[in-house]
């Protein structure tokens, strides 16, 4: 602890059980840990100086950004230090000739949104955590979200990062040239490694151009086949489209009961999605277009200003908070090939009820990508049957066990199923290579040992 103090300063040195027990439990509730202490560095020096103290004195060390992971990751084990990324904020620093920013790790999704905004661009990843995720968590995840059809994941964004790495050395490459092929690409490197070979403290993202028009449908299909159809072929013909979110009757009827909300159409349907598209001038006229094309739509309703967009999206962002309401969720973030999304949705209710008889099963996600997030509520924590069945479920249809939510401590038991000897022993290697004494996130992605 003196150590820890030294690095961070005395008030920076968080040891009271009862503030400590914040930053040991994650969103969903699922994951419980029990940190030693939590640290919250202000700079790169002084978390390189914790990351010494760390290895010096054998302690875990866990990187915790808005602790909003949906995989475990960000829980520190027993006796663990939690590394707070807090303080490591300042003003993005944008580029505004030529789209791009640097920006500390503890910086919100939200607060680069607005510093892009301001500067006359945009940035391509958002999502419902926007608030508190932040740019050094959405690195370490390789966050998607729901604009990844358009823009692409984090990683598509990452020009450069800074980071202290395992071995305590101090990597930074914020040049931003877009053309740079000088050896190993350490940003790709870093993007999804889920704080287990560094600890990511400044990056450099590319900016896309702002398209503040928008128009937002909601489309009710009979079939949810229908409706992942209609997804793809607005993918396919409508350039202007930002977002494709599917989900289903049920997810609505859940997110109006909790939120309190009116029902978006007078009669239920079973699949609804969410299409938005944004341009620099109105888009509304290219999206009906586009809608009136598509086969299976049964009602819709469409809004253009503000107020009414947010309403409508508030269905779909909703949905992560209103199943919490039921009791930590099974969170089994997927993607399936394109011609393999519908028969699964069609399968995976059935193939849970098989090994949890009681079970909810709760789809919604980012259509067009292929990404569903399959919830599964009723299912004791510890009670892993059903994240078996769907995840071997994936696999048999060529899959991803993680589409962008990343391992964390929920996966790892099932990472084999995507990933080959060789590429598992590929990644202990580089593990060793980057974090010789395994401090940083232990159980997180790789299996122990
Ligand atoms: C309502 C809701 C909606 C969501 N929607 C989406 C979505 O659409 N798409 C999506 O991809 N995710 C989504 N998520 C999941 C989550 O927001 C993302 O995974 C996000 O990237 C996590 O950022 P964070 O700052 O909260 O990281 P944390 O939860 O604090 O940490 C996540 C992982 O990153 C590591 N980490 C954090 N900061 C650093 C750092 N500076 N250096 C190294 N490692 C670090 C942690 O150790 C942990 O392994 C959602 C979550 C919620 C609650």
């Amino acid at each position: 602890l003196p150590d820890l103090a030294d690095a961070v300063g005395s008030p920076n040195l968080l040891t009271d059980p009862d503030v400590v027990a914040g930053y040991c439990v994650d969103w969903t509730g699922r994951f419980h840990g029990g940190a030693a202490a939590v640290v919250r560095p202000a700079s790169t020096d002084e978390v390189a100086a914790v990351v010494a103290a760390c290895r010096r004195h054998g302690l875990a060390l866990v990187p915790q950004g808005g602790n909003t992971g949906l995989v475990g990751g960000s829980v520190p084990g027993e006796g663990a230090v939690v590394l707070a990324t807090t303080r490591l904020t300042a003003p993005a620093d944008v580029d505004a000739a030529g789209g791009q920013a640097t920006v500390r790790a503890g910086t919100t999704v939200a607060a680069l949104h607005a510093a892009a905004t301001a500067a006359g661009w945009d940035y391509g990843v958002d999502f419902a955590a926007r608030d508190s995720a932040t740019v050094g968590g959405t690195i370490a995840t390789n966050a998607g979200g729901v604009r990844v059809l358009r823009h692409g994941d984090t990683r598509a964004q990452v020009l450069g990062v800074e980071a202290v790495l395992g071995d305590g050395s101090v990597v930074s490459h914020l040049g931003g040239l877009l053309k740079d092929n000088t050896g190993y690409h350490l940003p790709s490197l870093l993007c999804g490694s889920e704080g287990t070979l560094g600890v990511v403290t400044a990056a450099r993202v590319r900016l896309v151009a702002a398209a503040p028009a928008r128009a937002v449908a909601l489309l009710g299909f009979a079939a949810m086949e229908d409706a992942v159809t209609a997804a793809l072929a607005l993918h396919r013909d409508l350039p202007v489209l930002d977002a494709a979110e599917l989900m289903t009757g049920a997810g609505i009827d859940l997110v109006c009961r909790v939120l309190d909300l009116a029902p978006p159409f007078a009669a239920r349907h079973a699949a609804v999605l969410l299409v938005e598209a944004a341009a620099t001038g109105d888009p509304t006229a290219v999206l009906a277009e586009a809608v009136s094309g598509v086969e299976g739509v049964v009602d819709a309703a469409v809004a253009t200003d503000g107020p009414r967009r947010a309403a409508l999206w508030r269905y779909r962002e909703s949905h992560t908070e209103a199943i919490n309401h039921l009791g930590p969720p099974h969170k089994l973030d997927v993607t399936l090939p394109s011609a393999a999304l519908a028969p699964f949705l069609a399968e995976v209710p059935a193939v849970v009820r098989r090994v949890v008889p009681g079970a909810d099963v709760w789809l919604f996600g980012h259509a067009a990508d292929g990404n569903i997030h399959v919830n599964v509520t009723g299912v004791a924590p510890d009670d892993e049957a059903a994240d078996d069945a769907v995840l071997d479920l994936v696999a048999a249809h060529g899959g991803s066990i993680s589409a962008e939510h990343g391992i964390g401590r929920a996966k790892v038991r099932w990472l084999h199923l995507n990933r080959s000897a060789a590429e598992i022993a590929a990644f202990r290697a580089i593990k060793r290579a980057l974090d010789p004494d395994g401090i940083l996130n232990p159980g997180v992605l790789l299996p122990e040992g």
